[in-house]
């Protein structure tokens, strides 16, 4: 196992840094219950593409990216065995040769199945990522193997769990068979769509909405089953589309100094690079995920459940509409759609929910985005609950109002980590536990 000394760990985006003592990168799972036994305080950390403080700040760390192979596949059952370094691009691309698919997908392939796992991530029309494990092994803090299936109670707790019960080694996934989608796509007035969000969960097999803040527009995006020899006449619009993301750091480039410039760039991007429909057919990996990204970023993320949402969107529309308070948000909103689960800190623990991104163009600005503290303000008036992996600052009192197991999770945590060995000080204020780096 490689080790290196006294250096200094930077999240992708450059917004977090830490100090650390050791950094050690594990490629197998004994390297990893070694070290995990032997560190008196510790965090693994993937891709460290989190916005939220949770992958670093220990004097050990350590770097699971190598640990990160195929280990087997179960024909009959549709399953995958996995290393859980292995990065989501290169898993989707072996479960879709095998002929299956995971059917609910985050927007992003260069992360750590154990970073998403741990963290919530979501696709839309579907389940969280974790509810596809069928099993897992989890390396307690005393470094033994805890083998987790999902006919065990304890995974209800495992499947979502910020690396503080433990850390995932290998895991099992569930496929299904894979399937072609025709995918269609364009703008529609906020009066238009809003109403029809049931209507459509029920027609469509894919539901993503692109929400446009400053020009009363979403762009609606659906995705039906079909069969993969149907003839589509692609249409992925004019070519300069695949400049938006330039465009707009462009366009805002000044956004955190005025503020409002922000609702000016928003009309010229919708005009530029919203307002043409698309129309195209393929996996849901293929059709719908976004291989290559040109920048970082900055992200929060909240969710709330479905039968609240109009209400929720429309205050918050009034809210970011209101010149007053700077609360300008950059394009787009990712509007999605999590079916419920038992996952006690799921977003969509026991009900149907929504989740709603807001992203700053400019991450290196983003302690000034007013944005990101509107939308926690009037989420969490309503119950919404935070992304574990994105930028929030609600913390234990707040947490434990709108998650109904949190003092469970607590509760089995202490029992798990009674030395805190897996806290950081950001996990540590989340859990409102004492401890030291
Ligand atoms: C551009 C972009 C797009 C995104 N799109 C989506 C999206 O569509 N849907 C969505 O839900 N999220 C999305 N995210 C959030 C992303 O999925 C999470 O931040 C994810 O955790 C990143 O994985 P990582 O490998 O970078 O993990 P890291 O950021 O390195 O780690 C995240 C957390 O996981 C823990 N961890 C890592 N490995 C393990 C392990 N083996 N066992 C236990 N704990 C572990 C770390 O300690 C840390 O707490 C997006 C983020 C970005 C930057």
């Amino acid at each position: 196992m490689k080790q290196s000394k006294n250096g200094v760990w930077v999240s992708w985006n450059e917004n977090i840094s830490y100090n650390y003592k050791s950094l050690y990168k594990i490629s197998s799972e004994e390297e990893l219950q070694e070290v995990v036994k032997k560190s008196k305080k510790i965090r693994i950390f993937g891709n460290k593409q989190s916005s939220s403080n949770i992958a670093s700040g220990t004097e050990t760390l350590i770097d699971i990216k190598e640990y990160n192979k195929i280990l087997s596949y179960n024909d009959s059952e549709q399953t995958i065995t996995v290393q859980s370094g292995i990065i989501l691009g290169d898993l989707i691309e072996a479960v879709e040769a095998k002929g299956w698919c995971i059917p609910c997908l985050p927007d992003i392939n260069t992360i750590t199945i154990g970073g998403a796992l741990a963290t919530g991530t979501h696709g839309t029309s579907g389940k969280l990522l974790s509810e596809y494990i069928t099993k897992c092994n989890l390396i307690l803090a005393d470094g033994s193997v805890k083998v987790v299936t999902e006919k065990d109670d304890l995974i209800d707790a495992v499947r979502v769990s910020l690396g503080v019960l433990g850390v995932f080694s290998e895991i099992t996934f569930k496929c299904e068979p894979i399937y072609t989608l025709h995918v269609k796509e364009g703008p529609e007035d906020d009066s238009v769509w809003l109403p029809k969000i049931k209507e459509r969960l029920q027609k469509h097999d894919f539901l993503r909405i692109l929400w446009l803040p400053h020009t009363d527009k979403g762009y609606v995006i659906t995705g039906d089953k079909i069969d993969p020899n149907t003839e589509v006449t692609e249409d992925l619009g004019p070519k300069y589309l695949k400049h938006r993301r330039t465009a707009s750091k462009i366009l805002y480039k000044y956004s955190h100094v005025f503020p409002w410039i922000t609702a000016i760039a928003n009309k010229l991007l919708y005009r530029g690079f919203f307002s043409s429909t698309k129309e195209h057919k393929g996996s849901l990996y293929q059709a719908t995920v976004t291989k290559s990204r040109g920048s970082t970023l900055e992200l929060a993320e909240w969710t709330i459940g479905l039968d609240v949402f109009p209400t929720v969107f429309e205050e918050l529309k009034a809210e970011i509409n209101k010149w007053s308070n700077k609360s300008f948000i950059h394009i787009p909103m990712d509007v999605r759609f999590v079916y419920k689960d038992k996952t006690w800190l799921s977003y969509a623990y026991s009900k149907d929910t929504v989740t709603m991104g807001c992203v700053s163009r400019n991450a290196a600005t983003a302690d000034t985005y007013e944005a990101f503290k509107s939308i926690e303000k009037i989420f969490l008036k309503y119950g919404g609950k935070p992304h574990w992996a994105k930028r929030f600052i609600a913390k234990d009192e707040a947490l434990s109002k709108v998650y109904t197991k949190w003092e469970d999770f607590k509760f089995l945590r202490r029992e798990l980590d009674p030395t805190n060995k897996f806290l950081n000080p950001y996990l540590a204020e989340i859990f409102n536990e004492k401890t030291t780096n």
